[in-house]
């Protein structure tokens, strides 16, 4: 019998589940609402029942590992969520402990960014290489940080949570206690944020102000201004990674990804600008659109059990 894992990415609205055999091919993909309202018992009992249909569906025999990607702090040794806005109920809970004893068998947590930047690696657009930062740009900035083929979590597992680093000393002030974080100034909310300072409409989309950036227009102007001032704090940023990192590979994905061309020349100029490390290796290093959109945090959930046994 072919051998399967059970990803699952768990979002504030909805959690989706998927089997994905050894050499990445997805054999099944569940979705469903996650009820909130109902409190954490129903949460929890959501997730089981999803990978409980999984399971019976492809055979307990073949499957590999379980591994689940959550948005929010996982303290990795407890199996504790901590700090999650979307999730208000799951914080303190011990959810790995609980969904074990729900399934009677073992699954692995982890960071939904960090999930995705390992299913990036394994499928996406890392494929080819060992070292990768994945940033999603959405409601707001996830990092993921893969070295050596395996995901960077740090002490506790809060490594990569590079939408709080501080791009505009003094600017916008964060939930997180900080002002100026990456994501206030490059996230598809952020963006969204700048359009309705500048008059360019009630409820815009990200992708809006891209398809106003298209146009030859005074609103287009402002948002190809728009797009530059994010563009050149995500180029700050990333400029800050090569620093640090010097690896191959540094990936974007998420609701920005349509106005590619409008941010794109920005964030190379100012990464250019402010990292001697990318002018010297910019033959070597990438900054590139990732692959797999919002499959990669199943991807990558899917494969921990395969990254966790390469491990031992
Ligand atoms: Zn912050």
């Amino acid at each position: 019998m072919a051998e399967y894992t059970i990803g699952m990415d768990l979002g504030g609205t909805n959690l989706r589940a998927a089997a994905i055999d050894k050499s990445g091919r997805m054999l099944d993909k569940i979705s469903g609402a996650t009820n909130f309202a109902q409190g954490r018992e129903a949460v929890l009992g959501d997730i089981s029942a999803a990978i409980s249909k999984l399971r019976e569906k492809h055979g307990a025999a073949g499957l590999a590992g379980i591994g689940v990607g959550v948005p929010g702090f996982i303290r990795m040794q407890e199996g504790i969520i901590t700090g999650s806005n979307n999730l208000p109920y799951l914080e303190g809970v011990p959810i790995r402990e609980e969904i074990n004893r729900r399934l009677g068998s073992a699954v692995i947590l982890e960071n939904d960014a960090n999930a995705a930047a390992l299913g990036e690696k394994w499928m996406g657009a890392g494929r080819d290489v060992e070292d990768l930062v994945l940033l999603t740009l959405g409601t707001g900035i996830g990092g993921g940080i893969i070295a050596g083929g395996r995901v960077l979590r740090g002490v506790v597992g809060m490594a990569g949570e590079l939408g709080h680093i501080t791009v505009v000393p003094n600017g916008n002030p964060c939930g997180c206690g900080n002002q100026g974080c990456l994501e206030k100034h490059a996230s598809a909310t952020a963006v969204t944020a700048m359009a309705q300072l500048m008059h360019l409409g009630e409820g815009l989309t990200a992708k809006d102000i891209g398809d106003l950036a298209r146009t030859d227009s005074e609103k287009g102007e402002k948002a190809r201004t728009i797009w530059r001032v994010m563009g050149e704090a995500l180029g700050i940023a990333l400029a800050m990674l090569i620093n640090t990192f010097n690896f191959p590979l540094y990936l974007l994905s998420g609701g920005v990804l349509p106005s590619w061309e409008f941010f794109e020349p920005h964030m190379v100029r100012m990464a250019r600008q402010r990292s001697y490390t990318f002018r010297a290796t910019v033959n070597e290093t990438r900054i590139a659109q990732a692959t797999l959109g919002n499959e990669a945090g199943l991807y990558g959930a899917a494969y921990l059990p395969w990254a966790e046994n390469a491990s031992k």
